[in-house]
């Protein structure tokens, strides 16, 4: 099967229009549905959907609701979402993405961190040193995770390598990051803890004793959120969530075809918002 994956874009960038499909082989697919989790045959290494690049903060994130589930910008009383600098970090400071075909279940009790998941695919921090654009798709080698818990729900980070990435053959599990890249997991956790206070909510908590698991766990943990979203995907329909595809055959959202329509997309932009810092008090 081929491995090329595009983008096809509509609307302005930082609009409620903007919306940017992925596509195989010139047809629109689902990157929630259609994209195989794992590319070969390790349960180490998963493709990547990535939906923010580096550095910026336009809270870019894909759609469940709508057919194909296109990577869209996510709105707050019908404006677009950037999260705000908090001092001295800009934007995400990963790349941050989904593993397709993941599902962090709202109906079962995630074993590690005992409260019920998301309704997202699970998110994926990739730590290498290139800026990966939105919608593209990579393959990446688990490393390890941490259980944030948002509201009550449970919202694992993996922490992914492109395989790609000089750094990946010196980093194969949780204890090389720590290694190789000191401070680099706390100001991770310090990113999460914080990120959304700039909004006015409350520090966000961590199961796990705050603690990284190890790649081991980790792909556990990922392997299981496969195993929800297989049965989501069975479904006949689910509030919320479109399970249209074009390569689960057999499943009542299958289809053979899908035509997006939009504004046409004209230019890249640089967006006006997210300037300045908060700075965290006592
Ligand atoms: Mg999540």
């Amino acid at each position: 099967m081929s491995l090329e994956y595009r983008t096809q874009e509509f609307g302005e960038e930082f609009t409620e229009d903007h919306r940017v499909y992925i596509t195989q082989d010139g047809k629109i697919i689902s990157p929630f549905h259609d994209i195989e989790i794992y590319p070969t045959d390790s349960e180490k290494i998963v493709n990547v959907v990535n939906e923010i690049p580096r550095f910026t903060n336009a809270k870019l994130e894909i759609n469940k609701e709508e057919k194909m589930n296109p990577i869209k910008q996510d709105t707050k009383n019908g404006k677009v979402r950037f999260i705000t600098n908090v001092f001295p970090k800009k934007g995400y400071i990963w790349n941050y993405g989904a593993i397709p075909q993941t599902w962090e279940s709202t109906e079962v009790e995630d074993k590690l961190v005992g409260c019920k998941g998301d309704n997202d695919p699970i998110d994926a921090i990739e730590i290498g040193s290139a800026t990966k654009r939105t919608g593209e798709v990579y393959r990446a080698k688990i490393l390890g995770g941490i259980a944030m818990i948002d509201g009550g729900e449970c919202d694992w980070k993996i922490l992914v390598i492109d395989t790609a990435d000089e750094m990946s053959k010196t980093l194969n599990d949780i204890e090389d990051v720590k290694k190789n890249m000191p401070g680099f997991l706390e100001e991770t956790r310090e990113w999460f803890r914080n990120y959304k206070m700039p909004a006015g909510s409350p520090p966000n908590k961590f199961a796990c004793n705050e603690e990284y698991i190890d790649s081991n766990k980790a792909s556990e943990i990922v392997k299981e959120t496969h195993a929800y979203w297989k049965k989501l995907v069975q479904e006949k329909e689910h509030e919320g969530i479109s399970l249209a595809n074009t390569s689960q055959k057999g499943t009542p959202g299958h289809t053979s075809e899908f035509k997006a329509e939009g504004p046409e997309f004209k230019s890249r932009k640089e967006p006006k918002e997210a300037q300045g810092f908060y700075f965290l008090k006592e």
